[in-house]
């Protein structure tokens, strides 16, 4: 992945993951926060970081945000905050922008403002780990703004050493293994052919109605 320009603004425990992990994977992530002992912290560990108050529409205009590929708004408790510093960052150009809410309705407002993507943390991971807790096989489960998801999941033990073709996935359960990843490569178009092994994992896509099928039926086999 090329280098690309992050601002998050809002430095609590969510913020702060994201800005590190970020700047750790070699990304320039400029930090902005009103609390300067959340800026102290943060300093060593991102770009740049910056103590403002993002509602401030003339201090902001001063950091060229039309410049940054990706902003994040990670202030989750106070909505008016979020959604004003939301509405400011699209009109001043950022090219992808990332909210944080704490409901549905929150959610709402900030994809009608203009996020493109919008997290609700606790929500996220409960689901997350819940499809987990019904089958340990399932490593992650990606939802798409449809009716479609993507899980990353371990080969049964009954499918190893057999061909994609042979573990019948798309007859039986309506789902398409759509990649197979494993430490060394990805292979974005497996054919049918290709043979499971114990190290590979599985990149399924199918409709929620057949991942949720499939996901009771080997969460009985576990
Ligand atoms: P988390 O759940 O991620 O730990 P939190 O519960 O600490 O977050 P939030 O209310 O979601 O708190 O706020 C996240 C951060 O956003 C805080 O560090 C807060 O200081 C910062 N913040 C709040 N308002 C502003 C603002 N107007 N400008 C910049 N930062 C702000």
């Amino acid at each position: 992945m090329k280098n690309k320009h992050f601002v998050i603004i809002g430095l609590g425990r969510f913020g702060t993951s994201i800005a590190t992990t970020l700047y750790n994977l070699g990304q320039h992530v400029l930090a902005i926060d009103i609390n300067e002992d959340r800026i102290q912290e943060i300093a060593d560990n991102v770009t740049h970081a910056i103590q403002l108050d993002a509602t401030d529409e003339n201090v902001l205009k001063t950091l060229g945000l039309r410049n940054f590929d990706v902003a994040i708004v990670t202030i989750g408790t106070n909505i008016q905050a979020s959604t004003m510093v939301t509405l400011l960052v699209k009109e001043m150009g950022v090219k992808y922008i990332v909210g944080k809410a704490t409901s549905d309705l929150h959610a709402k407002i900030l994809y009608k403002i203009g996020a493109d993507r919008v997290i609700l943390p606790e929500q996220d991971m409960g689901i997350r780990v819940a499809h987990h807790l019904v089958s340990s096989n399932i490593l992650d489960y990606i939802e798409l703004p449809s009716d479609y998801s993507m899980i990353e999941l371990e080969p049964l033990d009954e499918w190893l050493n057999k061909s994609i073709r042979d573990i019948e996935i798309r007859g039986k359960y309506g789902i398409n293994i759509v990649a197979i990843k494993n430490d060394k490569s990805i292979d974005v178009s497996p054919s049918a052919n290709y043979i499971i092994k114990r190290t590979d994992i599985l990149v399924a896509l199918g409709s929620n109605k057949d991942l949720n099928k499939f996901e009771t039926l080997i969460g009985k086999k576990n």
